[in-house]
């Protein structure tokens, strides 16, 4: 079948008892059991499961062409499940430009309980150099956040399951429509729901995929039930709807990021622009190969440093100043005020998630806008 069919169809069935052709929400946080104390109705407590969460993770599973999924109540939760799910003492390589949330994560709450590295994963012999004897996984990030760099998926995970290491990969920044990580061999794929998936910029969410249903999975399993950072009926509803329109609203994206980069690289108060579907990146053989479509977000430099760039974020129109991204409506973000004072990110980098507006209307206003500059 085809992704837009798996989209529609594979998060909802026909409700068998009323004919309601849209799965109602669940809200019963407890489920009857049977004269012999089992559970005929295939559920038993909320956190443990709930039919609508089990549809969202149906849906998200096929979406990635994995073999299961997990719903956690926000991208950090799916996160912290895969670094609550390996040994103590484990050793994580982590790209230096991993996602702040997601990285202070590691230096905060898992200091002194994991180890880790964050290093350029582009750089395939230091990766391979940092390889220690209790190093178990190797995380990426790609697309990464906020410049747009590349990680090739396929020689990491080369590199990784020669030394017998697992690897995870963020794949939020693409979408399940934009990069499919499990069939470059990754061992778990990670979203934050809030982003693409959502798609509305109203739900805060996280899921992790697998291929395959493992000792590990069964952990990180664990970690979601008996954890219990779980979604709400609610929330695992909005997100199966929302999913239904995903194959579109990414293609509306790629379409307008295209646009958008290449009219941003003419402009002569744009320094530089990073997006993965323009010929100047310097990756974009790179992602031909591994990306189906370049995605929605892309940074640009402008000449001259952060004032300039500010003013840019504080003119626009049309593009909220807001942190987070893949919502219908088009987001603008001075990257290095967010980020705080021991940025590596550039004072003149703006960060864009280009929504589903008509990308004349954005050109307009973004070429408005520089005018200012
Ligand atoms: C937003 C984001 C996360 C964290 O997700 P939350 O839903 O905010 O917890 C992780 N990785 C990337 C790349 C993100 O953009």
């Amino acid at each position: 079948m085809h992704i837009e069919t798996i989209a529609i169809h594979a998060g909802n069935h026909t409700d068998e008892t009323t004919r309601a052709v849209i799965k109602p929400i669940v809200m019963s946080s407890t489920f009857e059991r049977g004269p012999d104390g089992d559970y005929p109705g295939g559920y038993m407590y909320g956190r443990i499961a709930n039919p609508n969460r089990s549809q969202l993770e149906n849906v998200l599973a096929k979406l990635e062409l994995g073999e299961d999924a997990a719903a956690f109540s926000s991208g950090n939760a799916a996160g912290m499940a895969v670094f609550q799910s390996l040994k103590p003492g484990t050793h994580i390589i982590a790209p230096d430009d991993m996602y702040h949330g997601l990285r202070n994560q590691l230096k905060t709450l898992f200091a002194g309980i994991l180890w880790f590295d964050f290093i350029d994963l582009s750089d395939l012999e230091l990766v391979e150099q940092s390889i220690k004897p209790h190093t178990g996984l190797i995380w990426i990030e790609t697309p990464s956040n906020p410049l747009l760099k590349l990680s090739n998926i396929t020689a990491l995970v080369k590199l990784a399951h020669a030394h017998d290491l697992k690897v995870v990969v963020d794949n939020t920044f693409a979408s399940p429509i934009c990069q499919l990580p499990l069939t470059l061999g990754a061992d778990l794929v990670m979203h934050s729901s809030t982003k693409y998936i959502g798609g509305h910029s109203d739900i805060t969410g996280g899921v992790l995929i697998t291929p395959v249903k493992d000792e590990w999975w069964e952990r990180i399993r664990n970690v979601q039930s008996m954890g219990g950072a779980v979604p709400s009926p609610q929330d695992c509803y909005f997100l199966v709807r929302s999913i239904k329109t995903l194959p579109y609203r990414m293609r509306g994206h790629v379409n307008n990021a295209q646009l958008m980069a290449e009219f941003l690289e003419k402009h002569a108060k744009v320094e530089a622009v990073m997006y993965p579907g323009l010929e100047s990146h310097p990756q974009h053989q790179l992602a031909k190969l591994q990306m189906l479509a370049f995605g929605g977000m892309l940074s640009f430099t402008v000449k001259g440093g952060a004032d300039e760039a500010k003013k840019v974020v504080n003119t626009v129109k049309l593009f909220a100043q807001a942190t987070s991204l893949g919502g219908v409506e088009s987001l603008i973000e001075h990257r290095a005020s967010v980020e705080g004072p021991d940025t590596k990110t550039p004072q003149n980098l703006i960060r864009v998630s280009v929504g589903l507006e008509h990308i004349d209307d954005l050109i307009e206003d973004m070429s408005a806008t520089l005018a200012t500059i």
